[in-house]
């Protein structure tokens, strides 16, 4: 099944993602992880992001398109999980050119439980492992389950710069997620529920697709 997940930022659409990879079998892709590696590898396509990057500059539709094309190129016979593309119409029917989207969910989470979500957000400064003090807390406080690393709580977890980020996700993922909802591929999951553990919802967007 090739699936995209929508969500703003903090609704928590990475983790259950991953939590969907691991039950549907079905490989996780994440543009901005593809992207992270690029420049950790220094391929000709990561030093041409950190080129933006650098500067301060979004990088460009095409860019995040080729770099999303040579990972379908790989094995993608069981489907996909596909978060953060497209953002954009163009992109999305890009996406539609290179390869059949099967379902689309859109996580709604409302702005008060993201804000308070990511004010508990804690993260690993080794590995960048996300933890929250409420639903996700690591094993041993302060510490990372994974490589023992020090948790921290973000600058940007501020709540007005919390507000801003939304602000703009909602201005610029209206129309894409418009575009699904057209060609009813689309899927509405609500989450209001701040301390609702991330399991619960995972099953709530199985049962829907
Ligand atoms: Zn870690």
């Amino acid at each position: 099944m090739k699936i995209v997940i929508f969500g703003p930022p903090g609704s928590g659409k990475g983790t259950y993602a991953s939590l969907l990879k691991n039950r549907l079998g079905i490989p996780h892709i994440s543009t901005g992880d593809l992207v992270r590696e690029e420049i950790r590898n220094g391929t000709d396509l990561g030093s041409e992001i950190k080129k933006y990057s650098d500067a301060g500059q979004l990088v460009p539709d095409e860019v995040i398109t080729e770099i999303l094309k040579k990972r379908l190129l790989l094995d993608i016979s069981k489907g996909f999980i596909l978060e953060g593309y497209p953002r954009s119409i163009e992109q999305a029917r890009q996406l539609e050119s290179i390869t059949k989207i099967d379902v689309v969910i859109n996580l709604n989470v409302p702005d008060r439980v993201i804000v308070e979500r990511l004010s508990t957000r804690i993260q690993c400064k080794s590995c960048g492992a996300i933890y929250n003090e409420r639903t996700l807390r690591p094993k041993t406080a302060g510490k990372c389950d994974r490589c023992g690393g020090e948790l921290f709580k973000r600058a940007d977890d501020q709540p007005d710069v919390i507000l801003e980020r939304l602000r703009i996700y909602k201005e610029t993922s209206a129309p894409v997620i418009d575009y699904y909802r057209t060609r009813k591929l689309l899927k509405e999951i609500t989450n209001d529920d701040p301390n609702v553990s991330p399991e619960i919802v995972g099953d709530r967007i199985l049962n829907l697709i």
